[in-house]
């Protein structure tokens, strides 16, 4: 397979479209057999339940090329089934768990061309959407819908090494105490558009968001989940009473990774804002940069909790050099989570 003549070095996280994308609708009650499609916009009447309720969910994952020369990709049944749970929640048709797994594998397979080489640091970002395309006017879910997956070469996250970020307590709440942010859906980035605009104005690199009930405990930035760790190198994880927290896969397979290959301890609580200058360690984790360490978070009254802004600690260090590992098929893969496409 000749690959696109494409500077993968120096890529950036920008849409370049790729040969195909696929689609699937949803009409009459079911979903069509699906198809790949080289038509990369999407054709709508002006009434489309998307454009008033806002009624769409996505994922985010990539595809890559490991050393050996496979095109893999990390716990996509993951993605499947996140999107799942997101589509009931905003009164969306589910997309078959099975089905979306073979969709991602059957774009990438069509747009191998487009999957950087091994070593570039650069991936094949896939971003697998559904949207409401069938009219309504009163305020009620549609009646038909679309999945489409999309797929674009993006650069590595980060070019020169990885490097510590600042955060600011956001004055804005990302999620409402059970509402939606729990799940993947544009809604939720919507409003938060304008707190992480104010605060990339402001030289920070995201918001941290408060418990929108109480502002007490952490819960996470705009999109990524927060990790800490404390003096005795335990891992402690953030959770919310409200159930405002999006359940990233980052995180979830971190905390497996802590305790199954590092043997460390792993605590997953409640975390009070005034209690994050006890910890040693801050991290950001999410698809793109795996983890991404934070080395000063500005409180709302003038509070900086310094984490250290030279470079990644012990602990972040070795949770994303093991989860990369296992990636990229440097470390085992103890749990099948690497899929080959
Ligand atoms: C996607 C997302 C994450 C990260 O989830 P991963 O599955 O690890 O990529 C975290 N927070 C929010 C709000 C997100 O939308």
């Amino acid at each position: 397979m000749e690959k696109k003549d494409l500077d993968w070095e120096n890529l950036e996280f920008a849409y370049l479209p790729a040969d195909f994308s696929y689609i699937s609708e949803f009409k009459d009650g079911a979903w069509d057999d699906g198809a790949l499609t080289r038509d990369h916009s999407v054709h709508l009447s002006e009434c489309a339940g998307i454009f008033h309720y806002c009624q769409e969910v996505f994922e985010g994952l990539k595809a890559y090329t490991t050393k050996d020369g496979d095109i893999v990709c990390f716990r996509p049944d993951q993605n499947a089934k996140r999107m799942a749970d997101s589509a009931e929640r905003i009164c969306m048709p589910t997309f078959p768990e099975d089905r979306f797994v073979e969709a991602v594998f059957e774009t990438v397979r069509a747009n191998e061309a487009w999957v950087p080489p091994y070593g570039t640091g650069a991936t094949l970002y896939i971003r697998p959407y559904m949207i409401a395309t069938g009219d309504v006017i009163g305020v009620k879910p549609a009646y038909e819908y679309q999945f489409r997956v999309l797929v674009s070469p993006v650069g590595a996250y980060y070019k020169g090494g990885v490097k510590p970020v600042k955060l600011k307590v956001s004055e804005y709440d990302r999620a409402a105490p059970h509402g939606t942010g729990n799940i993947k859906a544009g809604l939720n980035y919507a409003m938060s558009l304008y707190p992480s605009v104010k605060a990339h104005l402001e030289g920070y690199a995201d918001n941290m968001y408060l418990d929108p009930a109480t502002r007490t405990y952490v819960e996470e930035t705009g999109g990524a989940n927060l990790l800490f760790v404390d003096r005795e190198g335990t891992l402690v994880v953030p959770q919310s009473a409200t159930d405002s927290i999006l359940p990233s896969i980052t995180r979830r397979s971190l905390v497996d990774v802590a305790k199954e290959y590092l043997g460390m301890k792993v605590v997953q609580r409640q975390v009070r804002f005034d209690e994050i200058g006890d910890f040693v360690e801050c991290g950001m984790c999410g698809t793109a940069a795996v983890i991404s360490p934070v080395g000063q978070v500005d409180g709302l009254n003038g509070e900086v909790i310094e984490y250290g802004m030279d470079e990644v600690g012990p602990v972040m260090r070795e949770l994303r050099e093991t989860l990369t590992g296992i990636q990229s098929g440097a470390v085992e893969d103890k749990f099948g989570w690497v899929f080959r496409i």
